[in-house]
């Protein structure tokens, strides 16, 4: 019988990004297979994101735009999972008539049977909902109704636990090691949607490292709402994410070990410490920020002011100089004044932040500041605040840049640059989209959507493995290329790396390298990128 060909688009985060990979993994092994362009599906997954409402907009939007296929071909399947189907449950019937399949995080790992039942049932669409956290009967307080998960928790654990490295990118892997948030934030549906706070036991997640990196995951990111409150049971006791990172980090050949995102109330000594004592840690700490002003954190329900913010970033910063933090910030919450936001913009100015992801506030249903405050900062000024915060993040982030031209700084190759003409001279340098010329040759051994559209190339080293065409990722161990370099050489991509910081490096290398360290001279810089060029002989 034909395999169901399934398309999966993902919205949002890196746990819906690893959300959208467990998903096609437990597909795959039960015999779908995952195409690359929804032209070719018979199945249209959409992992989706509630945090904002552009997001949901998107989906609504795209899901809308299917109109017309849907009626030329009934049998098609949409299926809306994640976040926004836990959001909007049975009302998604009415807001999104196409919809076949809503299913929400915790039940992802039922999404075979989902689909088979979308297939043959007469009666659309086909909800599976993890229980709410308000459902009559449900325990209250930090972690009430965690055993309500139990099940749906173990099914992905499954899952997760035997999937073949893909991940974000070649020998880099995300790891799950809480599901779920208690804080409540005033602005964030995430407690709702994505229940409970549950921290994956220690000796699992260890084990699921160990063999993600024996398949050749150089790189590991550990995932978590508020990944710092991390509390895995094991042994008769607790483990802090210090206790899992110091162990994680023994794994043989681990070269990065990376955790996000973390929530300044949670941030302690101890973790701070593993910045200086565990070498594997990436100096790098996503820690949301969201505001500079104590009034708007209050109401934000955050649990910390400015001042105390700054105090875990300067004891990060004690433990390991130049941390590079990153941080999110909302403009424009109900009440944000001019005054109130020239504290955020302070707060950039002391902090230097490495990056900032910069929202304007919009009311999320379900949530205390929806139910509770007025939306009443005009639009008109959260774009301006928007703007504003924006530029001064070039201005800090251009700076700091910088500061590595003319230096060698060790990267982790991700592969080729999504925008492959980048380049200092040419505007900011971040926008361009480019386009390829030369012979549209397959790369032997590199598989995927993107290189397939690269010029021909050599390719100097080898790697042993598998390569799955067609699904933009793959398995097996990647070497690291053993061949000297002599400089660049005509025709080779623009790849994309990242330092340990996380920032962004951009030079022209062979699509070999995706997966490996190597070092590199950084030959120029704008706020967003670092460029630079492989040395004479690596
Ligand atoms: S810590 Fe706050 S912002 Fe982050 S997921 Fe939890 S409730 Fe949302």
């Amino acid at each position: 019988m034909e395999p169901v060909r399934v398309h999966i688009t993902t919205y949002g985060c890196q746990m819906n990004r690893l959300d959208a990979e467990l998903v096609a993994e437990r597909l795959r092994a039960s015999g779908a297979r995952i195409v690359d362009e929804p032209a070719d599906a018979g199945v249209l997954l959409f992992v989706t994101c509630s945090v904002r409402a552009h997001a949901e907009d998107r989906v609504f939007s795209n899901i809308g735009a299917l109109k017309t296929r849907k009626r030329r071909e009934p049998d098609l399947v949409i299926g809306l999972l994640g976040c926004m189907a836990q959001q909007y449950g049975d009302r998604l019937r009415s807001r999104a008539p196409l919809v076949d399949i809503v299913c929400a995080p915790g039940r992802l790992a039922e999404l075979p049977d989902l689909i088979e039942a979308a297939r043959t049932s007469r009666t659309r669409p086909v909800v599976a909902l993890d229980p709410p956290r308000d459902a009559p009967g449900a325990p209250c307080g930090p972690t009430a109704g965690a055993e309500a998960f139990a099940a749906a928790d173990a099914a992905l654990d499954e899952v997760e636990i035997h999937r073949p490295l893909g991940g974000p990118s070649p020998g880099h892997a995300f790891v799950t090691v809480m599901r779920g948030c208690d804080n409540f934030c005033a602005y964030c549906v995430v407690p709702n949607v994505r229940g409970p706070e549950r921290s994956r036991p220690p000796g699992v997640i260890v084990e699921e490292v160990r063999r993600l990196v024996g398949q050749g995951a150089r790189q590991i990111t550990l995932l978590g709402q508020a990944v710092n409150k991390y509390a895995g049971r094991e042994g008769g006791r607790t483990w802090d994410l210090a206790d899992l990172i110091e162990t994680v980090a023994e794994t043989p050949n681990l070269a990065r070990l990376a955790f996000i995102t973390s929530h300044p109330r949670a941030m302690t000594e101890r973790l701070a410490a593993v910045f200086r004592n565990v070498p594997a840690v990436c100096p790098y700490l996503h820690m949301p920020a969201q505001s500079g002003s104590d009034a708007v954190l209050a109401r934000m329900k955050r649990g910390y002011t400015a001042a105390e913010y700054a105090d875990r970033v300067a004891m990060v910063r004690a433990a390991r100089p130049h941390v590079a933090v990153a941080s999110d910030f909302i403009v424009g919450f109900p009440g944000e004044t001019e005054e109130d936001f020239e504290a955020t913009m302070d707060l950039v100015r002391r902090m230097r932040f490495s990056q900032a992801f910069v929202f304007k506030y919009s009311p999320r249903p379900g949530t205390f500041a929806a139910e509770h405050y007025e939306d009443d900062v005009p639009l008109a000024d959260k774009r301006r605040r928007n703007q504003v915060l924006l530029d001064l993040m070039q201005q800090v982030a251009g700076e700091d840049n910088r500061r590595f031209v003319g230096r060698t700084v060790t990267i982790f190759v991700e592969g080729p640059s999504p925008h492959p003409n980048l380049h200092p001279e040419k505007g900011t340098g971040e926008k361009g989209t480019g386009s390829f010329s030369g012979p549209m040759e397959k790369v032997p051994g590199s598989f995927s959507r993107r290189t397939e559209k690269l010029p021909a190339e050599k390719v100097p080293g080898s790697f042993s493995g598998r390569m799955e065409k067609g699904t933009g990722s793959f398995s097996g161990r990647m070497e690291k290329v053993p061949v000297p370099f002599s400089g660049p050489a005509a025709g080779w991509p623009q790849l994309r790396g990242r330092t340990p910081g996380n920032r962004i490096v951009v030079f022209d290398g062979p699509t070999a390298l995706a997966g490996t360290e190597v070092d590199v001279e950084v030959t120029a810089s704008s706020p967003l990128t670092l460029f630079a060029r492989l040395p004479e002989t690596t």
